[in-house]
C-alpha cells in the first residue's frame, strides 16, 4: 500500500509498504479521505521531529473498516469511521477529571512518531487508540469528505461551548482560513453576528460565501472603528484569534467590550510565544482572556451530526481535493493560502 512519509522540510516521499494486518484489539481502516490541517502544514514546513527519519502525517480522517483484530466486538468490517488524533492516557490528574484534551501524556495519531497518520491507503488503529482515542461511526449516507471535516470542526465547537456564544452576540473572527471560516459558520448558527478580519484578499473573497456581517481588511481599514460602528460604540462580545499572529491578540484586547471574552485559539510560533496585552484594559474592563485547545472526545460525535445535518456546510468549506499521488500539490495548495480545506481522497 502507498504511504506518505514526511522526510524533510517540504519533502514527502510516497513509499510502497506491505499491507498491514489488524493487531489484537485493533483495526485496519481503508482511508477514504484525510484533510490537511494547519498543524500538518507547520510540520511539513519544519520536517519530521529530530531523530525521526520519516513520519506519516494526517489525522482528519474517514474511511471503511477493512479488518478487525482478535477481541474487537465494537466494530466490524464495512463500518464507516471518522477519527480525530488525540489519544489520552486515562491515568493523569486531568484524565481522572474527564478533561482529556488537557491530558499530561496526550499523544496524537499522525503526529506522535509511534502513531503513524492517515495520509496512506490504510491506517492501523491499535487497541489503545480505539479505547483512549477519538473514533466514531459515521452515518452511512455521509460522504468521507464530510467525515474528515468533523475533526477540524471539533475544536471550534468546543471553543463556542466555552465562550457561551449566543443570540445577538457580536463575534470578531481574526483570520479567515479554514478554521476562521468554521468559527464564522458556528458562531452564526448560534445566533451571533460575525465580523471577519483577514489581510489576504483571496481569503476575504472565500469568506464571503459564509455571509458574515462584515469582512474587514485590517491592513487598509480600521478594524477597531468598524467594530465600534457595528456595536454602537460598545465593542465586540467575543474576539477569536484564529491565526498564529501575535499582534491580533494585542488588538483583540483593544476591540473587545468590558466583560467580553478574548479567545487565544491559534497557537503562536514555538520560538516566539510572548505577546503584549493592555493589562489595564483587562483589569478595569473585567475582560476574560482564555485559551482554547482541542476538545472532549464527545465533541467529535456532535461535529459529525452537525455536518450530517448541513449546519456545518462541508461543500463550502472544502475547496480542493487531491489524490494521494498528488500529495505535494495538496500541501502546496494548502500552504499557498488560496484554499480553505484541502482534503486528500481515494
Ligand atoms: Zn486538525
Ligand atoms: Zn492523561
Amino acid at each position: 500500500m502507498k504511504t506518505a512519509y514526511l522526510t524533510g522540510p517540504k519533502r514527502i516521499e510516497l513509499r510502497d509498504v506491505p499491507e498491514p494486518h489488524a493487531p489484537a484489539g485493533g483495526i485496519v481502516l481503508d482511508v477514504k479521505a484525510c484533510g490537511i490541517c494547519g498543524s500538518d502544514l507547520r510540520r511539513w514546513k519544519e520536517g519530521p521531529p529530530k531523530g525521526v527519519a520519516g513520519a506519516v502525517p494526517g489525522h482528519e480522517a474517514a474511511g471503511i473498516i477493512l479488518e478487525v483484530g482478535k477481541g474487537v466486538t465494537a466494530y466490524a468490517p464495512g463500518d464507516y469511521l471518522a477519527i480525530a488524533p488525540d489519544v489520552h492516557c486515562g491515568r493523569c490528574y486531568y484524565c481522572q477529571r474527564g478533561l482529556y484534551n488537557l491530558c499530561n501524556e496526550l499523544r496524537f495519531v499522525g503526529v506522535t512518531p509511534e502513531l503513524p497518520g492517515a495520509l496512506a491507503e490504510r491506517l492501523v488503529l491499535a487497541e489503545e487508540v480505539l479505547v483512549n482515542g477519538i473514533v466514531h461511526l459515521m452515518p452511512r449516507e455521509m460522504s468521507f469528505i464530510e467525515g474528515s471535516l468533523a475533526e477540524p470542526s471539533c475544536s471550534v465547537l468546543a471553543c463556542h461551548h466555552r465562550t457561551g456564544t449566543g443570540l445577538g452576540d457580536t463575534v470578531v473572527v481574526m483570520g479567515a482560513g479554514p478554521i476562521g471560516c468554521l468559527h464564522t459558520v458556528v458562531a452564526q448558527s448560534l445566533g451571533a453576528s460575525v465580523i471577519v478580519s483577514e489581510p489576504n484578499v483571496t481569503r476575504r473573497r472565500l469568506a464571503e460565501r459564509f455571509a458574515p456581517q462584515a469582512i474587514v481588511d485590517p491592513t487598509s481599514e480600521d478594524l477597531a472603528a468598524r467594530v465600534r460602528e457595528v456595536t454602537g460604540g460598545v465593542g465586540a462580545d467575543i474576539v477569536i484569534c484564529a491565526n498564529p499572529v501575535a499582534q491580533t491578540q494585542t488588538q483583540a484586547v483593544e476591540i473587545v467590550r468590558k466583560r467580553g471574552k478574548v479567545v487565544l485559539f491559534g497557537g503562536l510560533p514555538k520560538t516566539s510565544p510572548m505577546v503584549t496585552l493592555d493589562s489595564n484594559r483587562i483589569h478595569y474592563g473585567e475582560i476574560e482572556v482564555v485559551g482554547a485547545f482541542s476538545y472532549h472526545p464527545t465533541t467529535h460525535e456532535l461535529a459529525l451530526d452537525l455536518i450530517h445535518r448541513k449546519v456545518i456546510p462541508a461543500d463550502l468549506l472544502v475547496t480542493h481535493t487531491f489524490g494521494l499521488n498528488e500529495i505535494d500539490r495538496a500541501f502546496e495548495t494548502a500552504a499557498a493560502g488560496e484554499a480553505l480545506k484541502v482534503v486528500v481522497t481515494r
